[in-house]
């Protein structure tokens, strides 16, 4: 059998180990995961009752257009609802945008380290690739701009950036977009705009589709809202542009509970800004750990921070698994002596920055 050849340079999807093998493994009662940025304060309480209502209807389709859902957000974000597309997580939005727009004949030009979704999904559409190395954790926004031409169909902006949770300032966005040609698609990931959307300067990005018809912002239901496992995300953008993409997106790509779910997780805003609250002060824990003991990290506006701690990722990943503690580490994120840390309760943050902490003592003991 022949499959297409650029399948066969990419590796399936490796996730972490399984929480049940790690207990077995190293004989532990307990096991932490703070490796994909979920939030560790579950989702809001109403979601719970919408999805167990819900249930009666599992033998029906859902609603393929996601009209109530639709409605919904176009409220919450300020836009028309022709202006919405969802997917399957913001991930299914990454690969419908790259199904409709790449191919062999075309590039991309993206960030990295950032999200891998964007080089995976354009790898399997055959399209060159175009990486641009970040610059001191942000996005090197003239490179990217320089590697632009007239085959590039796609230019990936992830902001606040994942892995090192920085956010591309107003101002730059704005010039950025004003330089990027109209043949080439701006995308705004914004899987964490809820943690940066505070900051004075972090771009109005749906206020840009007014003058950009090239811009698509995605968003998601996975991370600040707590419902990763029900696979919800979407892309705002002009409807002339989702009319065209729409054919690429599977008839009923979004489920029932994971519609239901988000409608009423919207709605509880007030889990949001407790969530957020949290969050902040859980990254106060990290830093003031980080500056104690002079390890370098980047200031994040998400609920996650990248530690340098001067040795391989893979072995404070090491450290903390046997103890309990899954995080990712950087090896596998293109930051090879960092870990990514999920921002977890109070108490799970007590207990992992200790450990760091014995982790930090030992490495300069024997050093
Ligand atoms: C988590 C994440 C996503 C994908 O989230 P979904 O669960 O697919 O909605 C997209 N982009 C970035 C940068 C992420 O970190």
């Amino acid at each position: 059998m022949k499959v297409k050849e650029q399948l066969l340079t990419l590796s399936p999807y490796k996730p972490g180990k399984p929480i049940e093998e790690v207990k077995r493994e190293f004989n532990l009662d307990r096991v932490v995961k703070l490796a994909s940025n979920e939030n560790p304060y579950g989702s809001s309480a109403l979601v719970k009752e919408a999805i167990a209502a819900e249930i009666e209807n599992m033998a029906l389709y859902p609603d393929g257009y996601a009209a109530e859902l639709r409605a919904a957000v176009a409220k919450h974000v300020g836009v028309e609802q022709d202006q919405l597309i969802f997917g399957n997580g913001s991930d299914e939005v990454i690969q419908i945008i790259c199904r409709a727009l790449l191919s062999a004949d075309t590039n991309t030009v993206m960030p990295t380290p950032s999200f891998p979704q964007y080089k995976h999904n354009a790898v399997i559409e055959g399209a060159e690739i175009r990486e641009v190395p970040l610059r001191g954790g942000d996005h090197d926004l003239d490179a990217m701009l320089r590697a632009i031409d007239e085959n590039t169909t796609i230019v990936w902006v992830c902001s606040p950036n994942n892995p090192t949770g920085t956010y591309v300032k107003g101002d730059e966005l704005i010039s950025f977009m004003k330089q990027v040609p109209k043949h080439t698609l701006i995308v705004m990931d914004e899987a964490y705009f809820e943690y940066a959307a505070d900051q004075a300067d972090y771009p109005n990005t749906v206020e840009f589709l007014n003058e950009y018809e090239n811009l698509i912002v995605l968003r998601t239901f996975s991370k600040a809202y707590g419902l990763a496992s029900l696979r919800i995300g979407y892309g705002i953008a002009n409807e002339s542009l989702l009319q065209k993409i729409e054919p690429a997106r599977e008839p009923f790509n979004t489920s029932r509970m994971a519609q239901k779910a988000a409608i009423v997780a919207l709605e509880d805003q007030a889990f949001i800004e407790e969530c957020k609250k949290k969050n902040e002060e859980g990254l106060q824990q990290y830093y003031a750990f980080c500056d104690k003991n002079g390890l370098n990290y980047y200031p994040s506006f998400t609920n996650f921070v990248l530690i340098d701690f001067g040795r391989q990722g893979d072995e404070v990943f090491q450290f903390l698994l046997q103890r309990g503690f899954i995080v990712r580490s950087g090896n596998a994120l293109g930051f090879p002596t960092s870990v990514r840390i999920t921002v977890g309760t109070k108490e799970q943050n007590e207990q992992i920055i200790e450990l760091l902490q014995q982790f930090v003592n030992q490495a300069a003991a024997k050093a």
